[in-house]
């Protein structure tokens, strides 16, 4: 089954809604049609950037098989990469996609993490 178009909807309590539409100014390391990327408020590592879909889309289970999602899925994670390698994280970098309240995502609106800068360490907590 496809996302209903109401899934889709921009959330006006949502914090990464307000920040897509600029009602929290933000700087954007990307901008693209699709998505956005900025710096988290709360680094955990000398780089620390979420990138996200313009599109409010609670988490990563919400999407489907049509062509659509699979290529914003596909979007994002390329996109994350190409700014890996701008950001300079060659030597590596993690991405994270935090899914729901056991995987630890604490807003619900999909994004991913790209974190880098130092040695990674796992598992992760
Ligand atoms: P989660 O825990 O849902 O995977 O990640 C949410 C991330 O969003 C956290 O790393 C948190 O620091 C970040 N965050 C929460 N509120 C804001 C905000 O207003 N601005 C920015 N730039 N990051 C935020
Ligand atoms: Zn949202």
């Amino acid at each position: 089954m496809g996302l209903e178009s109401n899934t889709r909807q921009p959330d006006p309590d949502c914090i990464f809604c307000k920040i897509v539409k600029g009602e929290i100014p933000s700087k954007f390391l990307l901008e693209t049609e699709d998505l956005v990327a900025f710096n988290d408020i709360s680094p955990q590592a000398p780089t620390h950037v979420l990138i996200i879909p313009r599109q409010h889309v609670k988490d990563i289970s919400k999407f489907s098989s049509n062509q659509e999602d699979k290529t914003l899925l596909g979007t994002l994670f390329q996109q994350a990469a190409e700014l890996a390698l701008k950001l300079n994280l060659e030597s590596g970098f993690r991405l994270v996609v935090n899914t729901g309240d056991d995987g630890g995502q604490t807003v619900h609106h999909l994004h991913l993490h790209l974190i880098g800068g130092r040695q990674m360490t796992w598992p992760p907590g």
